[in-house]
């Protein structure tokens, strides 16, 4: 069907940063096989869902959501799982969502011209069949007789990449959507084997792209107009160039800083970091070059050492608390996020407490806090999950309780500064523009002219939220 753009698709996205730019290469290579995005799953004849499956609460949204969407099955349209479940059920997606055509999971992407083509030619010969049956029908009954659609697919395509694959998803079809910020994966998989995490079985091991390779499309994204480019991978600090040549950059620290040096980028930002393989060199660079944003996004987990070693985090509180004291070392003021899990099985309520003496230690800026969730394949599932879910929303309600107390404290300190922000939206409601800082805070801000997409523009603080401060555009 390639340069036919009378075919149209509808791609949904679920979960991480990952995930999200996984999508615009999806929608790149899509379109680079004359297909056409639309808005609507009404108006698609495909249907994608880019799935996750970190939490069993995120995978049984995807399952939701082909649930209301099954109906359509019976005005023709094709629906295909991508993502993190695709690879996670692989074909145990067609027993429980029997209207999918298509399953091709996070590690399978680079095969998903072929699959489209596939699709398209198995479609053509199942409408054949279909008509076929049809004309039999007729002929034996005699009189006219019309087509009972069902809702199980004919067509069955299934891609799932290997855990041991060397393939990155690289292409020069990214569709990305933003004109000002985007991003740019660097490493791929995961080798890290956290106890209860199944990225390691949906995204494959870890592999490097090489940093010519990073830098080019760096390089590209410059020349278009980025000025903001992310860095992405489930352990970026693990990234190690596949083809280094003498002279070339071999750590992540020298990538990031050689990207922060590209001529036309004005900010670079970075995530996931894993403690374990965070190093000194990470606050070297931030310190020598002015585009890395001074915010680390550092997930801890849990404030308890015996926690975290039945997590497999390889790390223990004290090494956790010693990259922080690099970072608060720093010249600039880095801001510092994490993750964190409550509930991880034999959790006391000691150990709880190590995490909320954590909170006050560090002093984070953010904390995104999720309750333990078993998940398939992973070590952890074998463990008794004794804690019952009422005790692990208490737990998550009085960290929550005591990290906004934090914040509030931590963004208040912000009033009467100004900041550069880059302007990249507007609330017509609240007559507010929204920017957001080097520091990765939600600026929110009235102004006298109208600032311009994009733009970089200082605004002063003149009031702050547990998450979000509050100003108006210096003129
Ligand atoms: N690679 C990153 C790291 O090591 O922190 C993040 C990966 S994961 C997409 C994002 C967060 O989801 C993790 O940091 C963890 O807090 C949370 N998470 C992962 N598996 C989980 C599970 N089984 N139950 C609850 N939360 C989980
Ligand atoms: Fe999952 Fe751990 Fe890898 Fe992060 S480092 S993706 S939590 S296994």
């Amino acid at each position: 069907m390639s340069g036919d753009s009378s075919k149209t698709f509808y791609l949904e996205t679920f979960g991480c940063q990952m995930n999200v730019h996984d999508s615009e290469k999806v929608v790149g290579t899509l379109v680079s096989e004359g297909y056409r995005q639309v808005e609507t799953v009404e108006e698609a004849d495909l249907v994608l869902y880019n799935t996750c499956s970190i939490r069993d609460k995120a995978e049984q949204k995807v399952f939701n959501r082909l649930n209301d969407y099954k109906k359509y099955q019976k005005q023709g349209k094709k629906f295909g799982v991508l993502g993190c479940v695709a690879q996670q059920e692989g074909e145990k997606i067609f027993e429980r969502a029997p209207w999918v055509s298509l399953v091709a999971g996070s590690a399978s992407y680079r095969n998903l011209p072929g699959m489209l083509k596939q699709l398209e030619e198995v479609e053509v010969e199942s409408a054949q069949v279909e008509k076929a049956r049809l004309e039999i029908a007729i002929l034996e009954a005699g009189k006219s007789a019309s087509r009972k659609p069902g809702v199980e697919s004919l067509v069955r395509i299934t891609g799932l990449g290997d855990r041991e694959t060397d393939e990155c998803f690289e292409t020069e079809f990214t569709a990305r959507t933003n004109p000002h910020r985007g991003y740019i994966t660097i490493i791929e998989g995961c080798d890290k084997f956290c106890s209860y995490c199944v990225v390691p079985y949906t995204r494959g091991k870890e592999r490097s792209r090489t940093s010519d390779s990073v830098l080019a499309e760096a390089r590209q994204m410059a020349d278009l107009g980025y000025t903001e480019i992310q860095l992405l991978g489930q352990n970026v600090n693990s990234y190690k160039d596949p083809a280094r040549k003498p002279g070339g950059k071999k750590s992540f620290a020298e990538l990031l800083a050689a990207v922060g040096d590209i001529p036309g980028i004005r900010r670079v930002r970075f995530t996931t970091s894993h403690p374990r393989d965070f190093g000194r060199d990470i606050i070297d660079a931030i310190d020598a070059v002015p585009t890395l944003c001074d915010h680390v996004h550092l997930p801890v987990q849990s404030g308890s050492t015996r926690m975290l070693d039945a997590m497999q985090r390889l790390y223990n509180r004290e090494q956790y608390l010693e990259r922080i004291a690099w970072m608060k070392a720093a010249k600039r003021e880095i801001s510092i996020t994490t993750d964190m899990i409550v509930g991880f099985p034999g959790e006391t309520e000691s150990d709880f407490a190590e995490t909320l003496s954590l909170l006050d230690e560090v002093g984070f800026d953010a904390v995104f806090a999720f309750k333990y969730s078993p998940r398939p394949n992973t070590p952890s599932i074998s463990l008794e999950d004794a804690i019952p879910d009422e005790e692990k929303a208490r737990r998550l309600e009085v960290l929550m309780a005591r990290q906004r107390e934090i914040q509030t404290r931590r963004y208040k300190k912000y009033i009467g500064t100004t900041c550069e922000v880059m302007v990249e939206g507007r609330n017509e409601a609240r007559g507010q523009w929204m920017g957001r800082t080097s520091h990765n805070k939600t600026l929110n801000f009235t102004a006298a002219t109208t600032p311009t997409m994009g733009r970089y523009v200082p605004v002063i603080v003149t009031g702050s939220f547990p998450n979000s401060l509050l100003g108006e555009l210096v003129v």
